[in-house]
């Protein structure tokens, strides 16, 4: 559904009149196009470490346009702020308020990136103090930039590098257009895993995916991003949706499988496919879901089955179907659909809350269990503009649309790219972790 306030506010006497009563301001985001500058200008990276170094060499192979000092005229697409050898409170002075020049001169869609380490209990305490203070930093940072620029942390874990494959891809994901509506978020990046595509317009080149849930709305999308991404795709839906299954596949050339993910053998019926017309599985997007909203108080046990049965306990057997079937094992990928809702619950989504917050649970305990190279991780949409957020009241639909960082409802296809970088190569170093596309919600945590 158009945002009509949006474009409102950033046409002639709208811009004017927002201004003048101090309404917000929502901007036009900069979004992912193939071939489009990775960023809108050059990049400052500050910091005096190696990994500051490493970065800044890695984005010269990118042939941006690199800065290393601070430069009170210059104008930014990016700040990237390297606090890796941070290790004490004081020592963040210094980087910070050089950042704060530059902040202000961040053009409209730039990026604020903190590269630092994560605060772990066996630190020293001041060294944890200053890991965690890039955490309030950032995520302040964030509340503050206007003009549709976001800011973003990557936590280098274990020992990972700054030049690794999966931190140069999290890096490209988190300054490019792919990530417009993540915003206010930290990534781990662990180990040195994962691999550069031959074609960063192409990373899923090659990989079979399917997509469940995938008949319209966010899977829809979901499926016509991994297929423009490179990946031959197999959308499913419940057979009640076969026509617009059918339709969603032929506009890519995909295949339709017909099947309700709570059957008993759904995992093996999946592999099955993909098998017979493909060869490889190597991607699997747990999308489907439903909601069957009452308070607790009105809860019966139809609603409160169906949807823990759909969100949960279908993505537990199909996974375990799949992993035990051993031909899911070349560095496969599974991403699943959580939502802010299973993070901070909501009123009248107690089983709704309840299977979303399972599938967090879910991505952490099955992170361990993922054959080599494999990875599996949650993406948490937070208001989204579909069919779903269309028929709210319109009330209760502006003030959800307005109340994060960006001050408007994310697309399908924000939700879309988040989960395409997650299932590609770039992203091995990436496992067991939430991703909120939401803008930087205000409400919850
Ligand atoms: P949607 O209702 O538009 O689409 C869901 C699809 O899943 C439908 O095509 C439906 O037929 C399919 N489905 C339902 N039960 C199924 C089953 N048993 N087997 C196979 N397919 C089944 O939903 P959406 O808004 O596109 O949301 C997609 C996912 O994103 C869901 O998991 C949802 O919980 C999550 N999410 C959405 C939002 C949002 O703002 N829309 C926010 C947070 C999370």
């Amino acid at each position: 559904m158009a945002d009509k306030y949006l474009n409102l506010v950033n046409s002639g006497w709208g811009k004017t009149t927002a201004k003048k009563l101090g309404l917000p301001k929502p901007a036009h985001l900069r979004r992912y196009r193939p071939g489009a500058p990775l960023v809108p200008g050059p990049v400052l990276v500050l910091g005096k470490t190696a990994a500051a170094d490493g970065v800044a060499a890695t984005l010269l192979g990118w042939d941006l346009d690199v800065r290393r000092h601070a430069d009170p005229r210059g104008k930014y697409g990016a700040v990237i702020l390297v606090l890796d050898e941070v290790a004490h409170p004081d020592d963040l002075a210094a980087p910070v308020l050089e950042a704060a020049t530059a902040m202000k001169r961040l053009l409209p869609g730039g990026r604020a990136v903190t590269i630092s380490r994560p605060a772990e209990s066996d630190n020293d305490p001041a060294t944890a103090a200053a890991r965690q203070g890039v955490d309030g930093l950032l995520r302040s940072i964030a509340h503050e930039l206007r003009g549709g620029a976001t800011g973003n942390g990557i936590l280098l874990e274990g020992g990972a590098d700054a030049a690794s494959p999966s931190v140069a891809g999290t890096l490209r994901f988190l300054l490019s257009g792919r990530s417009a509506y993540v915003d206010g978020q930290f990534l781990r990046v662990g180990g040195n895993d994962g691999a550069i595509p031959a074609d960063w317009d192409k990373p899923l080149t090659g990989k079979v995916a399917v997509v469940t849930g995938a008949a319209r709305g966010i899977g829809a999308s979901i499926a016509g991003t991994l297929h423009r991404d490179g990946a031959d795709v197999v959308v499913v839906d419940i057979p009640h949706a076969g026509e617009a299954l059918a339709e969603v596949a032929n506009g890519f050339h995909g295949t339709a499988l017909q099947l309700d993910i709570t059957a008993d053998d759904a995992g093996d019926r999946i592999l099955d496919h993909a098998m017979s017309r493909y060869g490889r599985l190597d991607i699997m997007v747990h999308n489907a879901g439903i909601t069957r909203d009452k308070l607790l108080a009105n809860m019966d046990e139809s609603r409160w089955k169906s949807v823990l049965e759909v969100n949960i306990a279908a993505q537990l057997r199909i996974n375990e179907q799949l992993l035990k079937s051993g031909k899911f094992a070349e560095s496969p990928r599974i991403v699943s659909l959580a939502s802010t809702s299973g993070i901070a619950g909501n009123r009248g989504q107690t089983n709704y809350a309840t299977s979303k917050a399972g599938v967090i649970g879910m991505v952490r305990a099955t992170a361990g269990r993922m054959p080599e190279g494999g990875t599996i991780n949650a993406v948490a949409p937070g208001f989204i503009e579909t069919e779903m957020t269309a028929r709210m009241p319109f009330a209760t639909r502006e003030v959800a649309r307005r109340l994060n960082s960006l001050q408007q409802g994310g697309r399908a296809s924000d939700v879309a790219e988040t989960i395409s970088f997650l299932a590609s190569d770039a992203a091995g170093g990436i496992s067991g972790q939430v991703l909120r596309v939401c803008g930087q919600n205000l409400v919850g945590a």
